[in-house]
């Protein structure tokens, strides 16, 4: 057998674990925000795992869930039959959800929830006898997963450019980051509202009645955190109203408090008519997604002529006992500690710390909001993300985990983060700014 420190066999083909294999750090334990590194030292979680560790490591409740669950059902299937505790998650999360979006489908993954989205809306307009609605539309910089249909609509085009052609029918609106109209604004952007008329220039290349959705990151998030500019959901959600176009919103980084509300939705006061989410519903502890849909959608599948049972869809584990469980606790701890709503407590003291880091070396934007908050970093020509990644070797070294993509670092620390504990980490990558070639 391996040695537990043979580096072989484990392999994801991204640039990063190659990055990893050339300077490996492995992390052991974690409690609470910190992390435990192999050599022992205590890491400050600055990214929430990969955004998903909203209620900090470990938390009793949900450690608890998941120990009773394994001695009492471990695993149930949900095809033609079910468990309460699954029922329960999905009547939760509708209650948490924007008034008008009420049943819920679980998924294992933000990209099987990001899937299930996509072939919902399609077979939606079917079993209304709109079958000729199958276009979808994504956005430039949208980020929906690694499924086929997740790269297809997602606006990465070195994500989808080797597989071809993908879904047939997939335009992306403009990206709607105008870094020369807004560097450094604080929370959302005002300029670029109008960029949500984008969706008609769409509309007009083709038969508007032929378009099913529209998918968005309310916030972008692994691409840069990107906000929308103010007003610009508002526009998208008149536009699909008036040519009967379904809005998804992928809420998989802002779903769960991210932004001060339990949803973006909720944040940003636009409804869609579904909501992919995934990450914090468990606490990134056990895989599990969902997507939260209107009564409209649900109705049009659930009720009327037999033939719309046509529209086979769920997996081995969607609600499974261990992720239901898992979620239900999760929840619940996010209720006992308020903590759906604690980034906007501290949402000016974060943005005011971020915003401080401007005037440092290399620092080209600040964005922020409710906790989540994005350093831009001028790259180096012809290797962008080496600054940014020189920056998170820095980090780790001092004890502090941040994250990058390209060459912008994103922070997004579990939502029971302290003030000082906010100071240590901005304080830390102030340092680490100071000292970047
Ligand atoms: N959508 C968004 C907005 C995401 O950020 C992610 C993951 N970062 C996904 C979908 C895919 O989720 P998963 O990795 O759980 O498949």
């Amino acid at each position: 057998a391996a040695a537990p420190n043979d580096l072989r066999a484990f392999w994801m083909p991204f640039t990063a674990n190659r990055q990893f294999k050339a300077a490996p750090r492995m992390l052991v334990a974690a409690e609470g925000m910190h992390y435990t590194a192999a050599d022992g030292r205590r890491i400050l979680d600055g990214t929430a795992g990969l955004w998903c560790v909203n209620a900090g490591h470990k938390r009793p409740l949900i450690v608890k869930a998941i120990q009773n669950q394994i001695e009492e059902l471990d695993y149930a299937p949900a095809f033609q039959m079910g468990h309460p505790k699954a029922f329960e998650l999905a009547n939760r999360l509708a209650d948490l959800a924007p008034e008008g979006l009420d049943h819920v489908m679980f998924t294992n993954s933000g990209s099987e929830a990001v899937e299930t989205a996509l072939k919902t809306a399609i077979a939606y307009h079917r079993a209304r006898g709109e079958g000729a609605r199958f276009r979808l539309i994504g956005r430039e910089r949208g980020y929906h997963g690694v499924n086929f249909g997740g790269i297809s609509v997602g606006g990465i085009v070195s994500n989808r450019k080797m597989f071809g052609t993908l879904l047939t029918g997939v335009d992306h609106m403009r990206d709607t980051h105008l870094p020369e109209k807004n560097a450094f604004s604080w929370g959302q952007p005002e300029h670029g509202a109008e960029l949500a008329d984008d969706l008609l220039r769409i509309a007009k290349l083709h038969d508007p009645s032929t378009i099913a959705a529209v998918i968005v990151e309310p916030m972008s998030g692994s691409t840069g955190v990107l906000l929308p500019p103010i007003g610009y959901l508002q526009r998208l959600r008149q536009i699909c109203d008036e040519h009967g176009i379904l809005l998804i919103f992928d809420e998989v980084i802002t779903g769960f408090g991210r932004v001060g509300e339990p949803f973006g939705s909720q944040r940003f006061g636009v409804t869609p008519d579904m909501i992919v989410c995934a990450k914090g519903l468990t606490n990134g502890i056990i895989p599990m997604g969902a997507v939260i849909v209107s009564p409209k959608i649900h109705d049009a599948f659930m009720t009327g002529p037999e033939h719309l049972i046509e529209f086979f869809h769920g997996y081995t584990y969607s609600g499974n006992p261990m992720a239901a469980a898992a979620g239900l606790a999760t929840l619940e701890t996010y209720k006992q500690e308020g903590l759906l709503t604690r980034a906007r407590e501290l949402e000016r003291y974060w943005g005011d710390a971020l915003h401080a880091l401007r005037g440092l070396p290399h620092v080209i934007d600040i964005r922020n909001l409710g906790l989540i908050g994005a350093v831009e970093l001028e790259p180096i020509p012809g290797h962008p993300t080496k600054r940014a990644f020189a920056a998170f070797l820095k980090a780790f070294e001092k004890g502090l985990l941040i994250r990058t993509t390209g060459d912008i670092i994103a922070l997004s620390p579990p939502l029971i983060i302290e003030k000082p504990q906010i100071d240590e980490l901005i304080g830390g990558l102030a340092d680490v700014l100071k000292t970047l070639e």
